[in-house]
């Protein structure tokens, strides 16, 4: 498959990013690893008019450690956060999680920003970065603005970002006591979850269970009434609405999603 013609102009620097993408208004893009853009632009479900290569901004390319949260910026590779030493002491879950995203072809072209920027439903790390009560801050022709993880996904593949605007990094609080877990539930080893869950201390999220990651509140408030994981887990599915394709019915998915949560509640218990 070809993809409609477009017009490619690579950033070298975030000013000239928002530039060159205010002067393509509606119809620009910026290109990051493009292992989501890219195949989309193959099947023309995305005909951007302009697409602005942001691939080598190395500004926007680090995971340090900042205190009271760990900054990673936007255009750090799934590979970098699975080999950072810093996330894998202080955000076993990040790192971990990182390195479940397709194969090392994906880990090491795909970014986190491209990943909650394209706000796929069946991926990884939108749930982690909702477990994980990130804030994301995002920078546009007037300025930069936080949002909250929970504000961030506001659809299926649609975010709080206007037009123009770019995810630029995360911060990550450091996490409370409790261990964590990252279930996914996948055919193949490099497939995209079925179904995913993801545990940190008292928070859960699911992955592929509606149209945007979804934090398990039944769940959440079962544990911190003192429920066990098989009885906290039994409420995984409630309030979500899970897809039916050809992995799955939404009936098989709300099964998967109490199964992986029980396991992931029991062995987070085992990393507290
Ligand atoms: P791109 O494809 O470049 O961009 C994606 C979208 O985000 C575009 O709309 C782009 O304009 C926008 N964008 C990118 N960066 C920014 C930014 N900083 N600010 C604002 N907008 C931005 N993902 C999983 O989670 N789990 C998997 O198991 C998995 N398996 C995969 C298997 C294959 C074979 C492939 C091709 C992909 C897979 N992915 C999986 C997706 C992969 O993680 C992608 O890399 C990721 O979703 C998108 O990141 P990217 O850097 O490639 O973004």
């Amino acid at each position: 498959m070809i993809p409609a013609p477009f017009t490619y102009q690579r950033a070298s620097s975030l000013d000239e990013a928002l530039e060159l993408a205010a002067q393509g208004g509606d119809g620009a893009k910026f290109l990051a690893g493009g292992h989501s853009l890219l195949p989309l632009m193959k099947l023309r479900l995305a005909v951007p008019e302009t697409l602005v290569d942001i691939g080598r901004l190395g500004d926007l390319r680090y995971i340090r450690d900042d205190g009271s949260h760990i900054a990673v910026g936007a255009l750090s590779t799934h590979a970098d956060l699975a080999a950072s030493g810093l996330l894998r002491s202080d955000l076993p879950l990040l790192a971990h999680a990182a390195g479940q995203v397709g194969d090392p072809q994906v880990r090491h072209r795909g970014t986190i920003g491209g990943s909650l920027a394209h706000a796929d439903p069946a991926a990884d790390l939108p749930a982690v970065i909702l477990a994980l009560g990130a804030t994301l801050v995002v920078t546009g022709p007037s300025g930069s603005r936080e949002i909250g993880a929970g504000e961030f996904f506001t659809g299926l593949f649609e975010t709080a970002l206007q037009p123009g605007e770019l995810l630029t990094e995360i911060r990550i609080p450091r996490p409370q006591p409790g261990g964590w877990s990252f279930q996914k539930f996948t055919k193949r080893a490099i497939d995209w979850a079925i179904v995913g869950a993801v545990v940190q201390g008292g928070s859960v999220a699911l992955v592929n269970m509606g149209s945007t990651p979804l934090r398990a509140s039944a769940v959440e408030r079962a544990v911190a009434s003192g429920a066990g994981p098989r009885d906290a887990a039994a409420h995984a599915a409630d309030g979500s609405s899970p897809p039916a394709d050809l992995n799955a019915s939404s009936g098989y998915r709300e099964h998967l999603a109490r199964v992986l949560v029980a396991r992931a509640l029991a062995e987070a218990r085992t990393r507290a």
